[in-house]
């Protein structure tokens, strides 16, 4: 390889260079303050300075169990090994389906994986010499359950929203509604969907990357999403320009119109604090400091490979800059420094412990019914939804080891909540 730079690649690299440039102090006053507006979190104040860089204040005095702030997550995923033990809408995180069909996809995912783990193959469950000590449902019961024919006693006290399939088929994502499922469509899903109408241009290419993602960190998963919501977004912004203007060529990608339309695709993303994921990633315990230069560059190349991979899946020349190593390691590196672990508690659980909560003259009848399912579930019954979102308002609070505000889920999904005594000059 050669070391001359053309000026093309160093256009290129100006741009990289611009979309990592951190927002100036009034820039990110002025982002702060639309925000803090929608989310309607009065005596709360994002204030940047120059010294500390961002921090939330409060100009209000909050009593205890106050509710200080809803915030609004700008990107989420589930974790990829959480998706056997809970269906959730993929844009909000609420559980969806019924208790039936949450606890019958559970026992049938379960299955599936006794028997690729024993190599038995067996699907009717009879006589089947399996190592596992829990309680096995015949597969007829697992599926009369998953198709609503088999209702449980109470579970109608556990409503949930109906199932709504992704628009582009791919039988991956699943929503509680049309409006989460046409929002997931229209910020993310759309580029990264593997069904028939995906506007991805290979979405072979895209189950490489899912898989490669999942064998290794499924953060690179949240990080597509990122990279996906600024393309789909600049491609809005673009239209809306071409409306305006008229029709320009924009075979060019370095056409003086077209960057700072990508510049502003990315605004919400350039407002998260970042470094690079390999400079920033706390070490394990058992990496020693010989060790340390290794596993750093061993976590880029494992960025590369993956970058690669996404790349084939949804590049788009227009936005070429997005595709940088740079870019992805910033990303992922805002993630590691920000983002907040998303938990969202099971129906399930709490439909088991409403049973056995139930007087003694009607349990026992009850538990005759339902104890074989608890007992087939076992000690997974109560898993939650457990994933990683990225909230713009909370990635401004620093970790306190005192500290006087708490971060909670409730029904209303999509908000993270921030509840407690009082946030002077948290920083
Ligand atoms: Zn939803
Ligand atoms: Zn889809």
């Amino acid at each position: 390889m050669g070391t001359c730079i053309c000026p093309i690649d160093a256009q290129f690299f100006d741009q990289v260079a611009a979309l990592l440039t951190p927002p100036t102090l009034p820039q990110i006053q002025e982002y702060f303050e639309v925000l803090e507006a929608k989310r309607h979190c009065s005596g709360l104040k994002v204030k940047p300075d120059a010294k500390h860089g961002k921090g939330v204040h409060s100009e209000v005095n909050f009593q205890e169990d106050d509710l200080i702030l809803k915030d609004e997550m700008l990107v989420g995923a589930q974790h990829s090994s959480n998706k056997i033990d809970c269906f959730v809408c993929s844009f909000c995180f609420r559980f969806i389906g019924s208790i039936e069909l949450q606890i019958g996809r559970k026992l049938y995912l379960q299955e599936l994986g006794v028997s690729a783990v024993d190599g038995s193959g067996s699907s009717d469950g009879i006589g089947c010499n399996t190592s596992s000590e829990k309680t096995r449902i015949p597969q007829d019961t697992i599926q009369s359950l998953m198709n609503s024919n088999l209702q449980l006693p109470y579970s109608e006290n556990f409503p949930l929203p109906l199932v709504v399939p992704c628009l582009g088929g791919c039988k991956e994502a699943y929503y509680c509604s049309k409006s989460c499922a046409e929002a997931d469509w229209d910020s993310f899903h759309s580029l990264l969907c593997i069904g028939h109408g995906s506007s991805s241009p290979s979405t072979e290419a895209l189950l490489k990357f899912v898989k490669h993602a999942n064998e290794t960190n499924d953060i690179f998963i949240l990080a597509a999403k990122v990279i996906s919501f600024t393309i789909l977004r600049y491609r809005k912004l673009k239209a809306a320009h071409v409306q305006r203007e008229g029709k320009h060529d924009s075979s060019n990608q370095f056409d003086s119109c077209i960057f700072p339309l990508l510049l502003e695709a990315w605004k919400s993303v350039s407002m998260g604090f970042k470094r690079r994921w390999w400079d920033c990633i706390a070490l394990p315990e058992d990496v020693d400091s010989s060790e340390k230069v290794e596993f750093r560059m061993q976590i880029k190349d494992l960025a590369f490979e993956s970058l690669q991979l996404l790349k084939e899946a949804i590049y788009d020349k227009e936005c070429a800059p997005l595709f940088s190593l740079d870019i992805y390691g910033h990303i992922i590196g805002m993630f590691e420094l920000n983002n907040l672990d998303l938990v969202v508690a099971s129906p399930v659980e709490d439909y088991f412990l409403y049973i056995d909560d139930l007087p003694v003259s009607q349990k026992k009848e009850v538990e005759n019914l339902t104890k074989p399912f608890l007992d087939a579930l076992g000690d997974d019954y109560s898993i939650s939804c457990q994933g990683t979102a990225f909230f713009p308002l909370q990635s401004c609070m620093n970790h306190s080891c005192i500290p006087n505000a708490k971060a909670f889920k409730r029904e209303e999904m999509l908000m993270e909540e921030w509840s407690r005594t009082r946030m002077d000059k948290l920083l």
